[in-house]
């Protein structure tokens, strides 16, 4: 037992790294924030054009607080808390934008059918959507 301890955990340490909270915080942040990558690479392999699907954004903003965190908590570097003290604000935004986006999305009342917020008419049957649109105003009607 004590052999494969000393395999799995020379000296303490798993991957050459002494784990703590702190670590596995910091590690957590750069397992999420590489990850973003990847999650963007595929939507757009899938899709064959260039998409950001809202998990990125997600990532980005776990990975950037958790790396925040570490930096400020524990590692206290200026170079690296600065690094970090910012850039959660757009991915925090866009996340924003595209929940607006989402329910700025029409139900058709005819037939149910979910609609673009910039549609005046059912894609599907055709029938005239109401103009103002919760969080709209009429000077869209222009
Ligand atoms: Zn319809």
């Amino acid at each position: 037992m004590d052999s494969l301890q000393q395999f799995l955990w020379p000296d303490g340490q798993f991957l050459g790294i002494e784990w703590h909270v702190w670590k596995v915080l910091g590690w957590g942040g750069n397992v999420a924030f590489f990850s973003r990558f990847l999650v963007q690479w595929y939507a757009t392999e899938k899709r064959k054009e260039v998409v950001v699907p809202p998990v990125f954004w997600w990532l980005s903003l776990v990975g950037s607080w958790l790396l925040l965190s570490y930096a400020l908590f524990y590692q206290k570097d200026s170079v690296f808390i600065f690094a970090n003290a910012f850039n959660w604000i757009p991915y925090l935004r866009n996340l924003v934008i595209h929940r607006r986006h989402l329910k700025a999305h029409m139900t058709c009342a005819t037939c149910q059918h979910v609609n673009p917020p910039a549609a005046r008419y059912c894609m599907h049957c055709g029938t005239l959507l109401p103009l103002e649109r919760e969080g709209e105003t009429a000077s869209l009607a222009a």
